[in-house]
């Protein structure tokens, strides 16, 4: 599951938040509207209640006052001053329509108006509908209210009224009087009840006095059926579970009562409600909840809309951050990942994608580790905005020449995926690489040959994992480097050599102090006479755990870690020493010492050996350097003056083996040497190689030419030896006559009658 972003999670919170604030405010709202409601309703209770109230005591007090004047009166004669007294009643009281005077069984006394000629009324008490309300005056020494009813004979809508008059507890006239329908007058006004609200007036035996509902304006008979029973009994239920009150408790209390979400089976509506005891009538009004919704529901749709509206734009607003944040994260994940210079994917991206790369060609696979070579030179010499632009060509090349993963690595490093791992491919692909990338780059008007070194390996051959592949490759780039220009596949046997290598340089740097390092000497014979006229001084190392170690082998490693100068010291000092030991029982004795070219050129190594010649001056030893053809490659003129120091001081100058790279014969004249030593390479090929024979026949004539001394050297059977004696060569140095010796040896071999030391003749 996609984990949200902080963004997204602020979108959340607001939306959260703003929804839960809408829902507080509509359940703010709907509870202010219903309250409103409640408080309106409870108004509209409280007036018709009391006016109601006040009507009836009016009614009441008119009644008093008549029946008073009829007690005093004499029914049956002051009939006429009774009519008198009804008419001005009904003349002075607006709302009294008319007024009846009945005797205790129903009968008419008297009638205001019209009516009082009109025969035939029927006795109250025979009529169904009167009966129930006549019969009620009579038991109750109280004012009772009637039907709520039609009068034809009025033309008008009224409720009847009745009052027993009472003498001396004995009833003998009940006064009837018609309200007009004052309910649509200022009490009961309909016009004054908001939409929705019902007022309604019932007596505590359930029948109607008045209610707003339409039915009733309409049909008027209506107000004869009573309230059904169940509907009450559900009414009380319901006022007991919602309010808590029982039927009574209302009754006695004469309290205004609201009952919020009170249930009339198919009305979900509020109610407020009370009792007026005296009269025993109930005023109740009620709203049904859903004409609310009308107060409500308009106004919170249209908040719900800003809310839905506002919340669309701040997530329209929010994807546009998100978008932008991932655009700027996956710039700064491209940066991370990418070189600037050449915008090449980096090391970075390297580690990140190679299992995804390595997973693709399952497994099989080739990393070329290409390294430019000298590419440190061009910046210092060029500076490094040219260096820049050689990379930037060098990169573009890479692109154009291999198509999977290409990395530069860092500096002037660049690491190739290749989606193959036949080796001798791969080899023919770097090398064409190289020499793609040999052709002239011009930069800053300067033409430029790149020339690089590959280090190659294999997967899974070479291992899986991307630390132990680079560090091969690095391993094969380095045996690149040591040629220059080339491409190495890396192999386990090049893996032991540069741990080997790897020992050598650790314990090198202990040789001498752990006194590791001898020397031997191998005898130089004249081949005229058969004399030992000298030796050459060969390095040994036998280490603690390496075992013995061949001087090619940890030479050129001293040379690289710089030890060369203070190994040659050695060198020098102990052949210099057990020669001239040697020296002084045999006589004189030529001792060659091999030099390298970083020893020559170091400074300080000429005075330390003119020094060593003065301290000693032992005329029976006379010394000789060997230098190898490289000497003159670099810088031809300081090697001339170098060697012409160590020439000028008597030291002779041999050059060692010869022909084995140096080329221009021509140039042999000008240098300062005094001894050609003719390559092993040559000796073991002269009996089989006529070539090599020829051309060996032409160095020895060269050397007599030049006044120089000829050494064969690797010299091992009789049959070499003859040829070379044939030719003319001077000196000879080789197994034939003896393998390096160590100086208790040497002495041996000299002082043997077979080996006549040169000078003992
Ligand atoms: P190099 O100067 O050409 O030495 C001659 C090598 O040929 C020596 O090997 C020697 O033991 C070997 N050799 C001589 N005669 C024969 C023969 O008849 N048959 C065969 N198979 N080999 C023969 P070594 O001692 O292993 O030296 C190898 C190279 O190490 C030398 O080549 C030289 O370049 C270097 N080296 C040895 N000692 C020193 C030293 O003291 N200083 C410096 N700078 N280099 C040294
Ligand atoms: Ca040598
Ligand atoms: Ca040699």
């Amino acid at each position: 599951m996609p984990v949200l972003s902080n963004l997204w999670r602020i979108y959340l919170f607001v939306i959260t938040s703003s929804i839960t604030a809408l829902v507080l405010l509509g359940v703010f709202q709907w509870n202010k509207v219903k309250q409103d409601a409640d408080t309106e309703l409870r108004y509209l209770n409280n007036v018709s209640f009391t006016s109601t109230r006040a009507m009836l005591s009016y009614q009441k007090s008119i009644f008093d006052s008549l029946s008073d004047e009829i007690v005093a009166l004499d029914l049956t004669n002051d009939i006429d001053k009774l009519n008198e007294m009804v008419k001005r009643v009904v003349k002075n009281n607006s709302e009294v329509t008319a007024i009846m005077v009945r005797d205790p069984e129903g009968g008419l006394i008297l009638t205001s108006g019209e009516i009082a000629n009109t025969d035939g009324l029927p006795s109250l008490l025979s009529d169904p509908i009167t009966q129930y309300n006549f019969q009620r005056a009579l038991a109750q020494n109280a004012l009772v209210i009637g039907n709520n009813r039609f009068i034809p004979w009025l033309n008008k809508q009224v409720i009847g009224v009745h009052y027993a008059v009472r003498q001396k507890g004995k009833v003998i006239a009940v006064l009837t009087s018609a309200i007009e329908h004052s309910i649509d007058g200022s009490a009961w006004n309909n016009s004054q009840l908001t939409r929705g609200t019902i007022l309604q007036l019932f007596r505590d035996d359930y029948h109607f006095i008045y209610s707003s509902r339409p039915q009733y304006k309409k049909n008027p008979k209506e107000y004869l059926i009573p309230i059904p029973e169940e509907m009450v009994n559900y009414f009380i239920d319901q006022l007991q579970i919602q309010a808590g009150i029982s039927s009574e408790e209302l009754r006695s209390s004469g309290q205004l009562i609201s009952v919020n979400a009170l249930f009339e089976p198919g009305m979900d509506a509020l109610f407020t409600i009370r009792y007026e005891p005296y009269y025993r009538y109930y005023t109740l009004s009620s709203i049904e909840r859903s004409s609310l919704y009308g107060n409500f529901l308009p106004k919170f749709i249209w908040q719900i809309a800003i809310i839905i509206a506002f919340n669309i734009l701040l997530f329209l607003m929010f994807n546009f951050f998100n978008r932008e944040q991932k655009k700027s994260q996956k710039r700064l994940l491209f940066q991370a990942n990418h070189d600037q210079l050449t915008g090449l994917p980096n090391r970075y991206y390297l580690a990140e994608h190679f299992h995804s790369w390595s997973q693709a060609c399952e497994g099989r696979f080739a990393l070329f580790f290409i390294d430019l070579d000298n590419f440190k030179v061009i910046n210092d010499h060029y500076g490094h905005a040219t260096g820049d632009k050689i990379l930037i060509e060098v990169a573009q090349r890479i692109e154009a020449q291999f198509k999977d993963l290409n990395i530069r690595h860092g500096g002037d490093e660049f690491i190739i995926f290749i989606p193959e791992n036949d080796g001798a491919y791969l080899v023919q692909l770097a090398n064409n690489f190289i020499n793609d990338l040999m052709q002239p780059i011009t930069a800053d008007n300067t033409e430029f040959s790149v020339t690089s070194s590959i280090g190659i390996v294999c997967a899974p051959s070479n291992g899986q994992e991307l630390g132990t592949l680079l560090s091969k490759a690095d391993i094969a780039m380095y045996e690149a480097k040591k040629h220059r220009n080339e491409a190495f596949l890396f192999s386990d046997e090049l893996e032991q050599r540069s741990a080997y290598n790897t020992a050598i340089e650790r314990e090198l740097r202990t040789a001498v102090e752990r006194d590791e390092i001898a020397m031997m000497y191998q005898p130089q014979i004249d081949s005229n006479t058969g004399n030992t006229i000298g030796v050459e001084a060969l390095v040994r190392w036998n280490n603690r755990e390496l075992g013995n170690v061949p001087p090619s082998d940890f030479i050129p490693i001293a040379e690289s870690m710089g030890l060369m100068n203070e190994l040659g010291q050695f060198i020098t000092l102990r052949a210099i020493e057990e020669i001239e030991e040697v020296c002084q029982q045999t006589g004189p004795l030529r001792l060659s010492i091999n030099v390298s070219v970083q020893q020559l050129l170091t400074e300080g190594f000429f005075e330390f050996f003119q020094e060593e010649i003065k301290r000693r001056g032992n005329d029976n030893l006379s010394l000789m350097l060997e230098v190898t053809e490289s000497m003159f490659i670099e810088d031809l003129k300081l090697a001339v003056f170098v060697l012409q120091r160590f020439s000028d001081i008597g030291v002779e100058i041999s050059l060692d083996d010869f022909g084995t790279g140096f080329s221009s014969l021509s140039l042999l004249a000008d240098l300062p040497i005094h001894e050609l030593k003719i390559d092993k390479s040559f000796i073991d090929k002269i009996l089989t190689d006529e070539k090599a024979k020829r051309l060996m026949h032409s160095i020895i004539s060269i050397g007599k030419d030049l006044k120089l001394t000829t050494v064969a050297e690797g010299v091992e059977d009789q049959e070499q030896l003859a040829v070379l004696q044939f030719f003319g060569c001077d000196l000879i140095q080789g197994y034939y006559y003896s393998k390096p010796l160590s100086k208790a040896d040497l002495l041996a071999f000299l002082l043997t009658s077979d080996n006549k030391v040169l000078g003992k003749n």
